[in-house]
């Protein structure tokens, strides 16, 4: 392998063009969606379809954080029982968008594959198993003999594994987009390099959002706004709980191999692209850098800390001074701190890549010439249960937020937009009593069932 070229060839590239946005915000909507990643977009989408003005602000571009940097599983393996009925809902839209309008998300059902290196691996997909018969989900467990038959050579590495054939994956660089267009063929107004500064109120109640480019008179606000949705709220005197940690990912020139799906394994994940490439990412490799809101957060999210110690690499360093000096509260008709950060860009971790190109032809021996041809890292945000937040907050009637998706929200994404545009219009199809924020502050219990 060789030829490691820098970040910005192709991730940057498809997230920086290709959305013509309206210069002009409209002065009224019945609803306004703060973040254009998968969340908001498939919640315009959603709104849209049942005929709700609805305008999206997106500080930078679509699918510019989160949203166009995952892996690209869609996946329903391996998931908290929480989030079941949402992504089984998930499915069904992914396997009918592009042919219902027409745009393609890039969306193939190859299969996911967790595999396992000794028999203790083996029998911890025991819980998932069970689970996946309660809701009918086909997960098959996989002996080494098939393992052979679906992933050659790299099954020798294993003793067996869990398989969905009816998994997925999708094109992180196209997906959001896609769906951002289709809302906007739908009648949703979406702009970008638009950030919202924050909400006014008349009664208590949301009446206004206020961003760079003006106001928008409105009852109805959704923040979806990843990873910044607590650092928003907090502005707005409320309190989420979040913590980010930065995933480093890679991606190969086009090679031919038997593998046709994703593959999630400790020491290296991959999924098969469109352009005949794998993504790449160290299966069991984090970093978190500790900030103020580590520690005022840590004691909810012990349980998680301890779920995942073996996978958060943790530092510190500017990241803790940078926080500490943020602006707590900015003045509306001035440049906000979303203006100041377009783009939440971190830089793939070095040391990440080079246990990626170390490992990737021991795991995977038909890759092992592979040349990887960019790197780039994305920062995901997860609460501390490690299940989304997807409520209405109650201190500001018509203010609903829907965050904290995790290492999973790609997947999820189009079902929790359906879902949250029920919510929104008060027919709600899914109980979300599990996905209220007030859990994390009336001695509930904090319950984690998967990881990041
Ligand atoms: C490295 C990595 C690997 C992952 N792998 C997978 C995977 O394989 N499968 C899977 O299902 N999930 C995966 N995920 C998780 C998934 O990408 C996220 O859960 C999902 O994209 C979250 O979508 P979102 O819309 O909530 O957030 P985002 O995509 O982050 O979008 C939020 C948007 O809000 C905008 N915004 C913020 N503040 C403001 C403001 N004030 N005004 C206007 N706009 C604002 C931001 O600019 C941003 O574009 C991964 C994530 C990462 C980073």
């Amino acid at each position: 392998m060789n030829n490691m070229t820098s970040f910005n060839q192709n991730v940057s590239s498809t997230w920086s063009g290709d959305f013509e946005s309206p210069i002009k915000l409209p002065e009224t909507a019945d609803v306004v969606i703060i973040g254009g990643g998968i969340i908001g977009v498939s919640t315009a989408y959603f709104l849209a379809k049942e005929g709700i003005k609805v305008c999206l602000c997106e500080k930078g571009y679509i699918s510019g954080e989160q949203s166009g940097r995952n892996w690209g599983f869609v996946r329903m393996q391996g998931r908290d029982e929480r989030e079941i009925p949402m992504v089984l809902e998930s499915q069904k839209i992914w396997r009918q968008f592009s042919s219902e309008t027409d745009i393609d998300t890039g969306y193939v059902e190859g299969g996911c594959l967790f595999t396992a290196n000794d028999e203790k691996e083996l029998q911890s997909f025991q819980p998932w198993l069970e689970l996946a018969k309660k809701y009918d989900i086909q997960t098959e467990l996989v002996d080494q003999k098939t393992l052979r038959n679906e992933v050659g050579l790299a099954s020798n590495n294993w003793v067996g594994g869990i398989l969905t054939k009816t998994d997925g994956r999708a094109e992180p660089q196209k997906a959001t987009l896609a769906i951002a267009k289709a809302a906007e063929k739908l009648g949703a107004i979406i702009i970008t390099g638009c950030s919202v500064r924050g909400i006014e109120t008349s009664g208590g109640s949301l009446s206004k959002v206020i961003t760079e480019k003006g106001s928008i008179d409105t009852s109805t606000a959704l923040c979806a706004a990843g990873a910044w949705s607590s650092y928003f709220c907090r502005s707005l005197g409320i309190s989420v709980p979040q913590l980010k940690v930065k995933g480093t990912v890679a991606r190969t020139n086009p090679v031919e191999t038997k593998i046709n799906g994703t593959i999630f394994d400790k020491k290296i994940s991959i999924r098969k692209r469109h352009d005949g490439g794998y993504t790449l990412a160290h299966g069991s490799t984090f970093d978190h850098s500790i900030t103020p809101s580590t520690l005022y957060y840590t004691p909810k999210y012990i349980p998680a800390l301890i779920n995942e110690f073996n996978v958060l690499k943790l530092s510190i360093g500017v990241d803790f001074i940078d926080e500490l000096n943020a602006p707590k509260k900015w003045d509306l008709d001035k440049e906000s701190p979303f203006e100041k950060n377009r783009v939440l860009n971190p830089k793939p971790n070095k040391k990440t890549i080079a246990q990626i190109k170390k490992q990737l032809g021991e795991v995977y021996p038909e890759l092992k010439d592979a040349d990887i041809v960019e790197s780039w890292a994305g920062m995901v945000e997860t609460t501390p249960d490690v299940v989304p937040v997807i409520s209405h907050i109650d201190q500001i009637p018509g203010f609903y937020l829907s965050t904290g998706f995790s290492g999973h929200g790609f997947g999820i994404g189009p079902g929790a937009g359906s879902t949250i545009s029920k919510m929104i219009l008060n027919k709600p199809t899914i109980d979300l009593q599990e996905f209220r924020l007030g859990r994390f502050f009336d001695g509930s219990p904090i319950r984690i069932e998967a990881g990041i």
